[in-house]
């Protein structure tokens, strides 16, 4: 049944500088309340993916040429980021972007800035993300610049949180992070998605890892989807296995 689809993105085509074309017809579906990675090695499309459907391409030159994207049944490609926060969606982009000369707090806080419910509420949604985060609850007064990779990635995760979103596109979590600590975020996100019920769209190189937590997974290359499934069925693929688990 389509009663708990999120998310639609039917056969969209991505055009960079109005020459390069970097998605030739991207499909997928992401289901209310799921985990969804969108897998697939360096420039198969992964961020731009994601930046189609949060509104961020027109900052890089870029445009959605062809197809739909739709949220709950309405079409969203002409929303502005705002617009798409408002209905509760919200990026954490690749490379974390943490104010680096604000504190952790401070960080946060910015990311309730939309919010039009009250200081008290914003108050609640903070000590709930220090709830999930027990880490940034202890560095809360430290600058950004001085905290760990780990840490500035919970950061940016835990500000997109403070807007209350019911949908987190969450571009490469694992980046430059010590697998200790990827697992460490990766569980974070998992408790949230569990408990709270956020829906999580993750791009990742670290196949291995994102379909360990995810539900169901796509498979990116040169701006086509090659395959998808469920993730314990991709995990068990042959060909996953060999090109992109390493265990083939
Ligand atoms: P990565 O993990 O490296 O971010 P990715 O799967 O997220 O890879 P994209 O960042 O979406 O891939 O890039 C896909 C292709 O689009 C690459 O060939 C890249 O060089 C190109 N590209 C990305 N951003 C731009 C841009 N702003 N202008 C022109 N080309 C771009």
């Amino acid at each position: 049944s389509n009663a708990n689809l999120l998310l639609n993105v039917n056969g969209i085509k991505v055009i960079y500088n109005h020459v390069i074309l970097v998605l030739k017809g991207v499909s997928l579906q992401v289901r209310e309340g799921s985990i969804v990675a969108l897998l697939g090695g360096n420039g198969a499309g992964k961020t731009t993916t994601l930046r189609a459907i949060s509104n961020l391409l027109e900052g890089e030159r870029g445009e959605v040429t062809k197809g739909a994207i739709e949220l709950r049944g309405e079409r969203i490609e002409k929303l502005s980021t705002a617009q798409m926060v408002e209905r509760g969606v919200v990026q954490v982009m690749e490379g974390r972007h943490c104010f680096a000369h604000l504190s952790i707090e401070e960080n946060l806080l910015t990311g309730a800035y939309t919010r039009k419910d009250g200081k008290a509420a914003v108050a609640t949604t903070l000590e709930k993300v220090y709830s999930y985060f027990p880490r940034l609850k202890t560095r809360r007064g430290s600058q950004a610049a001085y905290t760990s990779g780990g840490e500035q990635q919970m950061c940016a995760i835990g500000r997109a949180l403070m807007a209350n979103p019911r949908m987190v596109l969450l571009d490469e979590p694992s980046m430059g992070l010590a697998p200790q600590i990827v697992a460490e975020v990766f569980e974070i996100v998992k408790d949230l998605n569990a408990r709270e019920g956020v829906t999580f769209l993750l791009a990742e190189q670290n196949t291995g890892m994102a379909l360990r937590y995810a539900d169901y997974g796509y498979i990116l290359e040169s701006g086509r989807v090659v395959l998808d499934g469920e993730a314990h069925a991709l995990r068990e693929n042959e060909d996953v296995k060999e090109f992109y688990l390493g265990t083939g």
